[in-house]
């Protein structure tokens, strides 16, 4: 098995000026596809491992050999936290819309979604350190924001990802520098593909 990074929807450019060409092409094409190579490097060392796809080397993310379990667990949840972060943003946000299901669901857990975004932030602004917040939803189908250290992934823990942002400084800091609750305002309020994250609650 060998992971291909998939083409981003949009050009480096075109979330700008929310996120500077500059921060997406050291983020898309030098942390995540490094997070990529080093996942297959890693698996090449051991041919007799036939993995089908990367659900099946999820499964047995705890049985690989010792020396690479670390750095499978940690570049393949980098892998799949950006791979999912790629499609969540979008240029064209403001003409996205969320669905009459999605807007349902979140005003039944969280009230409303102006609630929701309150919870978000504060989520996001009490974390310390590198890492993601993502709202999810867990093994009963019910919501949740909760927050990630380094690259663990939600579905390393049987929740479905729906909408996360990165928190490691390499996603904002060479624009946003030390103002990180302004970039994750910015993101929050201009960069969310509606109808995205909307069909990933089903
Ligand atoms: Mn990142």
């Amino acid at each position: 098995m060998q992971i291909i990074q998939q083409e981003l929807h949009y050009n480096l450019n075109e979330l700008e000026p929310f996120i500077s060409s500059e921060i997406m092409d050291l983020h898309f094409n030098k942390h995540h596809s490094t997070y990529i190579k080093n996942v297959n490097d890693s698996l090449l060392k051991y041919p007799e491992l036939k993995f089908q796809n990367i659900d099946e080397l999820i499964i047995n993310l705890n049985n690989l050999p010792e020396d690479i379990k670390k750095i499978v667990r940690n570049n393949l949840g980098g892998h799949l936290n950006h791979e999912l972060f790629w499609r969540i943003m979008t240029p064209n946000a403001s003409s996205t819309n969320f669905t009459d299901n999605f807007t349902k669901v979140i005003n039944e857990t969280f009230d409303s979604y102006k609630n929701f975004i309150i919870l978000f932030k504060k989520e996001c602004n009490s974390f310390f350190g590198s890492g993601w917040v993502w709202l999810c939803l867990n093994s009963e189908k019910k919501l949740e924001i909760l927050s990630f250290i380094n690259q663990e992934a939600p579905i390393f823990y049987n929740l479905k990802p729906i909408l996360g942002i990165d928190l490691w400084e390499h996603s904002y800091y060479l624009q946003y520098k030390n103002k990180r609750s302004e970039y994750i305002d910015i993101f929050l309020n201009n960069l969310i593909n509606k109808d995205f994250i909307s069909n990933l609650i089903i």
